[in-house]
C-alpha cells in the first residue's frame, strides 16, 4: 500500500549534502583537506572560553544572543539590532528562504554555487534556479538577466566556494541596484577573513535595503564543529528572521566561544597571513606540475585537470595515500579537486602525492 503521508513538495528533489570525508579505509595518518578547515583551529581565547562554558550546562542559553551580537557588532562596526546569530550560517541561509521563498518563487544560485541554497530553496517549497558563470566567476549580468517577476532571492558567495573567486565591489553594486524590487541579494562571506581589508559586503547592507550577509565562525574562526554563524541585514528582516529562529538555536558554549573567538582578531590576522602564504606556494606547485587553479581569494585551491579521468584518477591516488581533497563534480567541475589549504606539512604532502600522480602518468 502506497503511504498517503507525504513531505511537503520539492523535499524529494533535495539531493542531500554530503560534507567532506575525514577518513580513509586502511589508512591511520590522513589528511583531510576536504572541508576548508582552519589547520590552526580555533585562538587560544576561543579554546578557554570553550572550556568554561561546560560550567552550566543545567542553565538555558541566553536567548538574544545579546552579548555575542554586540562582540560582532564592535569588533566590524555594525549595527548589533541588526544581526542574527545561528547554527553556522547555515542556519542563517535556511532562515531567509523559509522566510522569502515559496512555491511559485524563484531562488537564484550561480553554475558553481554553494550547494545549500539549492537545498534550502527546495526545503521551502521555492524553485531553484541556477544561472551560468563566466569561467567559474560570477557574472552578475548572467544574473540580472535571469531575474524575473518570481526572484525572491539571490545568493552569491564572495569569494565563492568551490572556485575561491571573487567579484569586485563594483560587480556586487550592479547587482544590488538592478535586481527586481522584490529580490533580496544575499552575500555570503564565509571565507570574508581570507581577504584582507574587506568587510565581506558589510557596507552594501548599510547603503542598501535588499542586501543582508552571512558570516559564519566555521572557517577563519577554526570553529566549524561547534556550528556558529551570523547575519547582518535591515532592520525588517532580521526581525522577520528572528520569528523564524528557535529562541534556544544557540547554546551557551557556541555563544561563549564565538564571542571570545570574534574579540581575539590576532587569531584572524594570523591564519589570514599563514593561509595567504601556504596558498600561494601551493598554487603555484601544482601549476609547476601543470596543475593549474584560478587565484584563490580563500583557504583551498581549485586543482584543473585535463579531464574527468585525470581529476578523479588523482583523486583516488591522493586516498591511496592517506591524502582527503574534495571531487567538486556536483558543483558543475568534474575536471577539479578542491583542496584546502592545510598546514605547511599537509600541503608539502598533498603537492609530492599530486607529483608523484603525474610522474607515473607521462
Ligand atoms: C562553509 C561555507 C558556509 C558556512 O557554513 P556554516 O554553516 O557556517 O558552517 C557558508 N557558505 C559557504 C559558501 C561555505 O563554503
Amino acid at each position: 500500500m502506497t503511504s498517503q503521508i507525504k513531505p511537503q513538495p520539492g523535499i524529494l528533489e533535495i539531493t542531500p549534502y554530503k560534507g567532506g570525508d575525514s577518513q580513509v579505509a586502511g589508512a591511520s595518518d590522513v589528511v583531510k583537506l576536504s572541508s576548508n578547515e582552519n589547520p590552526l583551529g580555533p585562538g587560544e581565547k576561543a579554546r578557554e572560553a570553550f572550556a568554561k562554558s561546560g560550567h552550566e550546562l543545567h542553565r538555558y542559553p541566553s536567548s538574544d544572543h545579546k552579548s555575542l551580537r554586540q562582540a560582532i557588532a564592535e569588533v566590524h562596526g555594525l549595527d548589533s539590532e541588526r544581526i542574527i546569530c545561528g547554527a553556522g550560517s547555515d542556519e542563517i541561509i535556511g532562515l531567509l528562504c523559509q522566510a522569502y521563498a515559496g512555491p511559485g518563487d524563484e531562488v537564484i544560485h550561480t553554475e558553481h554555487g554553494f550547494a545549500m541554497y539549492r537545498i534550502y530553496a527546495l526545503g521551502a517549497g521555492a524553485t531553484p534556479v541556477q544561472v551560468p558563470e563566466r569561467e567559474r566567476v560570477v557574472d552578475a549580468d548572467a544574473i540580472l538577466k535571469a531575474c524575473t517577476e518570481k526572484t525572491r532571492l539571490v545568493f552569491v558567495a564572495n569569494p565563492a566556494n568551490p572556485t575561491g573567486t571573487m567579484i569586485g565591489n563594483n560587480e556586487v553594486s550592479r547587482l544590488a541596484a538592478g535586481l527586481p524590487e522584490q529580490a533580496l541579494l544575499v552575500l555570503d562571506g564565509a571565507y570574508a577573513e581570507y581577504v584582507e581589508g574587506f568587510d565581506g559586503g558589510a557596507s552594501f547592507v548599510e547603503s542598501r535595503d535588499n542586501v543582508v550577509m552571512t558570516r559564519t565562525f566555521s572557517k577563519a574562526y577554526g570553529l566549524g564543529g561547534l556550528r556558529i554563524g551570523w547575519g547582518y541585514g535591515p532592520l525588517e528582516i532580521i526581525q522577520v528572521l528572528n520569528r523564524l529562529r528557535g529562541p534556544f538555536n544557540l547554546s551557551q558554549a557556541q555563544l561563549q566561544t564565538a564571542q571570545a573567538a570574534v574579540r581575539d582578531q590576532s587569531h584572524i590576522a594570523r591564519s589570514r597571513a599563514e593561509n595567504g602564504r601556504l596558498r600561494a606556494w601551493m598554487s603555484e606547485a601544482l601549476a609547476e606540475l601543470g596543475v593549474p587553479s584560478d587565484v584563490s581569494r580563500a583557504n583551498f585551491v581549485l586543482a584543473r585537470f585535463a579531464n574527468r579521468e585525470e581529476a578523479e584518477g588523482c583523486d583516488d591516488f591522493l586516498r591511496s595515500q592517506g591524502i582527503i581533497v574534495r571531487r567538486v563534480a556536483g558543483y558543475g567541475l568534474p575536471h577539479c579537486l578542491r583542496i584546502t589549504v592545510g598546514d605547511e606539512a599537509s600541503c608539502r604532502r598533498v603537492v609530492h602525492a599530486v607529483a608523484q600522480f603525474r610522474e607515473n602518468r607521462v
